[in-house]
């Protein structure tokens, strides 16, 4: 037999390893510039066009490269920064792969100009997909100038995947504010299509702020400062009255480098808690030190994923210190809080007006057989709460109506749910006014994942997950007369660790609220009873994923404690995708979901259903 197990060559492995590093104009920028600040610069300018598709430029006046450093530069590997296997994990400077100019250069066309600062001649070389093609001395400027133009050239499909410039461009100064905000002490001139965009002197942080997002900023910032064994937190958080309705000015970086952490998002947003409406952003610039030995920059290909060994301990103390920098500053939800954004609205000023709230929806008309029927939208966080109908009782006519009425609904465009806007939500029962009943079909189970139901005018498809998902936390919510629960036979045992004693002690009384009954001693959990939910599911196994889905949950905004366990539980318990349903599941799902709070929308802001009509049916078939 022969052999088929051949190398790459260079040229390919340099492309697919550029898949992993550059993704757009933007990634390029990240490792030029980091570059640039290892190499010891203290002005660094970047010219870029059409949102860096056709050039990102950086010039340094950093350490600069000797012809031969010049010219190894571009081999995978090849890197001053780490010299043996332990470097890894006592990493102070940025890069360490040593990929990143071997990866642009496989995939763009590259011209890099260098010298050292007590040669008279520098090097120029040109690449171009990996390819020499030019090398020679040259008098330039000490420091080094890495010109990337037509990124992708060669890679048509990633050059056809890239945004239009502007998307790009954007991109671009995300970046570059990253960057920008973890070297207050570097000098930066940044300049798109020729137009200077920024002149950021040498400075400090808040200067530097300032500097980058203008200088409304000052007043706006409140310094942290805390210093323990385990991390070092230092930055600024802003003043909760100028919370708002986006998060994007929100910046973690550790050892000055910038990172993207949820669980420590909510950490900050919890310290906000009671300060800022629901649904409010704050911007934040916070830096963390740790030893380097104790994080994980590995984790992500473009680092900004890392992980923690002590998450749960620093977590606790942002919380507490970014809570204790908003006291000193006596800032408490007093007269200056701005009264439009309250919880609970403020006394009118003179002369203002209050606009009546818009609900989408027909007060007058319920379909539910309801003891109560004014639903009404609760405001405490990006999930629909679903108080409003605390009673109610299925109604065969509503589903069924519901089954007569799927083309008008597809009219009403019910299928125009945006899946990333989960702030704005607003109930849209557009089945409730249907006229024409259809006798019932069975439900049909599609890909262990779908639940498929024949309609008069067509089908519609239900996510298992999703609608199991409002159905669960609606019982929670519902559930504050009677807590429907269940002894275990046996108590079970989890082993919980000491340090995350007092996670636990926070949401056991949450847990409790929907059903379980947990005693807590210093090394493990002692589970008595679990929601009725819960089924036949173990309980330990239930307990962790609730735990896990708390930590890695998507409502990262204000959301207070008791909401964050409801959602986490709710998904829990949810039969997940993968899960064989019996008929009469899949009915039981149907009915419930109809009768829930909001049938199309999950607690998560996710569509749950999507209908297909007949016409769309019959289309296929022209
Ligand atoms: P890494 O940064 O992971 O080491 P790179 O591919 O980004 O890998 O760079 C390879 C090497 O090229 C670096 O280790 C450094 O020695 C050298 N180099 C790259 N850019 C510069 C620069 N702007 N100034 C000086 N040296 C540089
Ligand atoms: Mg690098």
């Amino acid at each position: 037999m022969s052999e088929v197990i051949k190398l790459l060559p260079d040229h390919i492995a340099n492309q697919i390893a550029a898949g992993e590093v550059v993704q757009r104009p933007a990634s390029v920028l990240k490792e030029l510039v980091e570059n640039s600040i290892d190499a010891g610069s203290s002005l660094i300018q970047i010219h870029v066009k059409d949102g860096g598709k056709t050039l990102v430029h950086v010039i340094d006046n950093g350490c600069g490269m000797s012809e031969v450093d010049a010219r190894m530069s571009f081999e995978r590997h090849a890197t001053s920064k780490i010299k043996k296997a332990d470097d890894l994990f006592e990493l102070s400077t940025k890069g360490f792969r040593g990929e990143a100019l071997a990866s642009i250069a496989a995939i763009a066309h590259v011209t890099l100009k260098t010298r050292l600062h007590d040669e008279e001649l520098g090097t120029e070389i040109i690449n171009e997909g990996s390819k020499i093609t030019q090398q020679e001395p040259t008098s330039c400027q000490a420091g080094t100038s890495i010109a990337v133009k037509n990124l992708f050239f060669n890679v048509p499909a990633r050059r056809n995947f890239l945004g239009q410039n502007n998307t790009e461009y954007r991109k671009v100064l995300d970046e570059f504010h990253r960057i920008a905000l973890a070297h207050p002490d570097v000098e930066f001139i940044l300049q798109h299509n020729g137009d200077e965009i920024y002149n950021l002197k040498k400075s400090n942080l808040r200067q530097r702020i300032v500097q980058i997002f203008g200088k409304n900023y000052n007043q706006r910032l409140v310094p942290i400062n805390e210093e323990t064994d385990i991390v070092k937190i230092t930055g600024y958080v802003v003043k909760p009255e100028y919370a708002k309705n986006s998060k994007d000015q929100t910046f973690f970086f550790v050892n000055n480098r910038f990172f993207k952490d949820r669980y420590f998002h909510h950490a900050v947003m919890n310290a906000y808690e009671g300060l800022i409406p629901s649904g409010k952003h704050v911007s934040y610039f916070l830096f963390f030190d740790v030893p380097t030995k104790s994080i994980d920059v590995n984790v992500h290909p473009t680092k900004t994923e890392i992980k923690f060994e002590e998450n749960r301990p620093i977590y606790a103390i942002l919380r507490s210190s970014v809570k204790q920098g908003l006291g000193q500053y006596n800032i408490a939800p007093t007269i200056d809080f701005d009264p439009e954004l309250g919880f609970n609205p403020p006394p009118l000023k003179k002369g203002e007006t209050v606009a009546v709230p818009e609900v989408k929806f027909n007060p007058d008309y319920n379909p539910f057989k309801s003891t109560e029927n004014t639903p009404s939208k609760s405001g405490t966080t990006g999930a629909i709460s679903s108080k409003g109908f605390s009673k109610l009782v299925p109604d065969q006519d509503a589903w069924e109506n519901f089954y007569g009425d799927a083309k008008e609904e597809e009219e009403n465009q019910v299928t125009g749910f945006d899946e990333e806007t989960e702030d704005s939500l607003t109930i849209t029962s557009e089945f409730e006014e249907k006229e024409v009943a259809v006798e019932r079909k069975q439900p049909i189970q599609i890909n262990a994942k779908y639940i498929l139901s024949a309609v008069k005018s067509g089908f519609i498809l239900i996510d298992q997950y999703r609608a199991h998902f409002r159905i669960r936390y609606d019982e929670m919510t519902e559930s504050e007369v009677s807590v429907k629960s269940q002894k275990l036979l046996f108590p079970e045992y989890l082993e919980i660790d000491k340090f995350e004693t007092s996670f636990w002690l926070e949401i056991i009384p949450e847990l409790e609220k929907i059903g379980f009954e947990l005693k807590q001693t210093e090394e493990q959990l002692e589970i008595i009873a679990v929601p009725i939910a819960a089924g036949l599911k173990n309980p330990k196994k239930l307990l962790e994923e609730i735990a896990l889905e708390y930590h890695q949950s998507e409502q990262i905004e204000n959301t207070g404690v008791e909401e964050m366990i409801r959602l986490s539980a709710a998904s829990a318990l949810a039969r997940k995708g993968g899960e064989l349903l019996t008929t009469e599941e899949m009915n039981y799902v149907i009915d419930t979901l109809f009768a829930s709070s909001s049938p199309q929308i999950a607690p998560n802001g996710k569509k749950i259903i999507e209908t297909i009509t007949l016409e769309e049916i019959a289309k296929r078939f022209s």
